[in-house]
């Protein structure tokens, strides 16, 4: 079968499922406080939708699946979707994004049902302001569930901090304290701030942050390994190992150093719509494409058209330029 190649010769390999664009928490950079319109839950995906649309994407060469949502652990038996994915001829790699409130519970069965990775959403040490950033998340909830999944053997751990000016910028280097207790399965990566349909806050670029940690450690440059510790699966991230503390810190700046030329991930999203890239939204839905009654040459044929059409990169800048379409929930981060 032909790899998934656009007509910009990038290969997608890797497919980000949102599973749904509902969330418990409502962090300020990600949903407004009021007035999000959830999708219908008829037009969300179900788990044999999902399964079948990740089969005619492993066909055709994608070997990673990421959930993510939304929060993808409010899905009810979202371990059954995971099985799913799991043993779908073809995919080797099976992760979860996740904000790690409802994760203690689940984080074994996940593990049993053929997860290997998890990233958590994490931007502040402080319990008042996590709570206030994440509209009503529990700090001691997610550090349980971070816990529970460092027992369970989900690693390594990837750490996804958003560093918002005058908000958490003033914990860099306590991020870096804290979790360099775990170095050798924790990684922390700085993510910069996108602008989804409005620009809400101001981020932090990843130079800036490089700063200050250069400022008081050494960072040592690193290649992406193949092995099973921090590093591995870096993606867009650029990845250094504080010389200091063994702690790998990942940088991902799809604002001030745009990754598209190498960009291999697609994203299907809550309702079956597929994002070839964040600033671009594709049509037909693979969805009503499914619930039409298309078989897998069809879908396979449509998913190809959309791919082709996938858009040289974004436009959006640090501080100008378009913002993304949609939200992030929706799309899945
Ligand atoms: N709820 C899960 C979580 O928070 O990990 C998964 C979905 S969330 C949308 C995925 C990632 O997107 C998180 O790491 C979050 O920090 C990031 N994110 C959300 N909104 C963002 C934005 N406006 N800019 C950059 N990253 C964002
Ligand atoms: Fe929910 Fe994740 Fe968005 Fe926070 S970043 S509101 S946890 S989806």
């Amino acid at each position: 079968m032909k790899p998934l190649t656009d007509q910009f010769g990038r290969t997608h390999t890797y497919l980000r499922v949102s599973v749904t664009d509902r969330c418990n928490f409502r962090c300020t950079y990600c949903m407004p406080k009021k007035g999000m319109t959830w999708m219908p839950r008829a037009n969300l995906l179900s788990f044999e939708e999902i399964q079948r649309l990740v089969a005619v994407f492993a066909q055709a060469g994608v070997t990673r699946v990421r959930l993510t949502g939304g929060e993808p652990l409010i899905r009810r038996n979202i371990d059954r979707l995971v099985a799913a994915v799991a043993q779908t001829p073809g995919i080797q790699d099976v992760a979860l994004t996740t904000n790690a409130q409802l994760l203690a519970p689940l984080a074994q069965s996940l593990k049993d049902a053929g997860l290997r990775r998890i990233n958590v959403s994490f931007d502040s040490l402080r319990p008042e302001r996590f709570k206030s950033m994440t509209r009503g998340g529990s700090l001691a909830s997610v550090l349980t569930g971070i816990d529970a999944a460092r027992q369970a053997g989900l690693a390594p751990i990837k750490i996804n901090a958003v560093l918002l000016r005058d908000q958490n910028d003033d914990e860099i280097e306590d991020l870096v304290r804290f979790f360099s207790q775990w170095s050798d399965d924790t990684e922390l990566r700085f993510i910069e701030y996108m602008p989804f349909q409005a620009r809400w806050h101001q981020g932090v670029a990843a130079a800036d942050v490089q700063k200050t940690l250069r400022a008081r450690w050494t960072l040592l440059p690193l290649r992406e390994s193949s092995g099973s510790g921090p590093g591995v699966g870096a993606g867009p991230a650029r990845t250094w190992r504080i010389a200091e503390t063994g702690l790998v810190v990942g940088f991902i700046s799809p604002l001030t150093e745009h990754f598209c030329a190498s960009c291999n991930r697609l994203r299907l999203m809550a309702d079956g719509h597929l994002r070839t890239c964040l600033a671009h939204e594709d049509t037909p839905s693979l969805r009503d494409l499914l619930r039409g009654g298309a078989n897998q040459d069809q879908l396979d044929r449509a998913v190809r058209a959309m791919v082709l059409g996938k858009p040289e990169g974004h436009r959006c800048e640090a501080d100008g330029g378009t913002v993304f379409q949609g939200v992030m929930t929706s799309v899945g981060g």
